[in-house]
């Protein structure tokens, strides 16, 4: 069994909701990992994980939000000579020449401060292997953690994504196309918190079942940060027939996407969740001018959140490819927003235009019928 201290960041703040954020956290780890945890609990500000294998746990604690760091480490009493002799026994058999001693002294009796024990751990490693102190850049770091009744060693440290635990923030619901954007917007959405349920448009008539594969590829990345996840598969056939019908070519992005919000808004009722996300990002396409977005999230009765707004591309990109995203992200594929669309589509819609438009056909009776040929996919 090996022994893994996972630390959070930010919930350790939150004042009286502490406790709250700690259990979700400690809830979370405890579903990822599954029965390769034989214990997981909340101590000293910390929690501990018995787990069987730990290259398994580290895979999911990566994608935990909440976790600021975790470390494979062993436990030993709160005694000075134990801890130096615990020290020795894990630097035994290792490659170094230069090591530090770093301690965190949670609990504060303990008769000796960081410092000292710094100090006095490092002369016995000194004395047992005749190694040199390095402060700057040792080839080896052994942390040491003395908490109210036991304290840990470890030597390594592996980093999480912070945030905050998933569904403490509630529940959204992320407008996901094939693209770069979306699973990214999805993913800083989840990392602070928030239960992402996903929605899906897609012209059922033209397109193969190699979207739907790409599709369902994406979202089942993306569970793997917040325990599993609900997809709706809306066929927009419906909505798209009609609109090319009578909606003029340079128009139909935005009725497409003003539809698409409508139908978004009705699966947000039905789940309780509390807003809408999407992949926008201010300017990057024609359908994304700031007169766009705002004739396209007017009809949103949550707010929307679009957290790539401010982001240039690169960076997008960068958090796809750590999140593992990318590479399904970029093969080919129809998006249905595509579909018949003029090369130039509008950048500053008139919103008359739109209102005749609308008037011009039914749209919820487009949305109840959308509504009804949607497929909900639990992963
Ligand atoms: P992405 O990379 O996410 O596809 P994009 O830069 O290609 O974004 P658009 O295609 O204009 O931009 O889409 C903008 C946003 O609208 C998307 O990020 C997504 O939230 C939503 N969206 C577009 N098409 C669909 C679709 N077929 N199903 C669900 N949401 C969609
Ligand atoms: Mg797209």
């Amino acid at each position: 069994m090996q022994l893994v201290i996972i630390h959070y960041g930010e919930i350790g703040i939150k004042g009286k909701n502490r406790e709250f954020f700690e259990r979700k956290l400690m809830e979370n780890i405890k579903k990822g990992l599954g029965n390769n945890a034989k214990k997981v609990y909340r101590r000293y500000g910390r929690i501990v994980a018995e787990v069987k294998d730990f290259q398994k746990s580290k895979m999911i604690l990566e994608k935990t939000p909440g976790i600021e760091y975790f470390s494979p480490a062993k436990r030993v009493e709160n005694d000075i000579e134990k801890i130096k002799e615990k020290v020795v026994k894990i630097l035994n058999g290792k490659d170094f020449e230069t090591f530090k001693i770093e301690s965190k002294r949670s609990y504060k009796k303990f008769p000796l401060t960081s410092l000292e024990i710094n100090k006095s751990v490092g002369a016995y490693v000194v004395h047992k292997f005749g190694k040199k102190v390095s402060m700057k850049s040792p080839d080896i770091r052994v942390f040491i953690e003395i908490c109210e009744k036991e304290s840990f060693v470890y030597t390594e440290k592996f980093y999480g994504i912070g945030g905050l635990p998933v569904t403490t923030g509630g529940k959204v619901i992320c407008l996901l196309s094939g693209g770069i954007d979306s699973p990214v917007a999805s993913f800083l959405i989840m990392k602070r918190g928030c239960k992402v349920i996903f929605v899906h448009f897609f012209n059922k008539t033209l397109h193969s079942s190699a979207v739907r594969k790409k599709i369902e590829n994406i979202v089942k990345i993306l569970s793997a940060y917040q325990n599993g996840a609900k997809l709706y598969m809306v066929d927009f056939s419906i909505v798209q027939n009609e609109i090319i019908k009578t909606v003029s070519s340079s128009y139909r992005m935005v009725m497409y996407r003003r539809i698409m919000t409508r139908i978004a808004n009705e699966i947000a009722k039905r789940e309780n969740a509390k807003a809408l996300v999407t992949g926008d990002s201010i300017g990057q396409v024609a359908s994304q001018t700031l007169d766009n977005l705002k004739i396209i999230y007017e009809v949103a009765k949550v707010p929307v959140l679009a957290p790539l707004s401010g982001m240039d591309k690169k960076e997008v990109i960068e958090i796809a490819k750590k999140i593992g995203t990318y590479n399904i992200s970029i093969q080919p594929y129809p998006d249905c927003c595509s579909l018949m669309i003029a090369k130039h589509p509008v950048t500053k819609p008139d919103p008359k235009l739109i209102n005749k438009f609308e008037s011009e056909i039914d749209v919820e009776k487009l949305i109840n019928q959308s509504l009804k040929k949607t497929e909900i996919l639990e992963m």
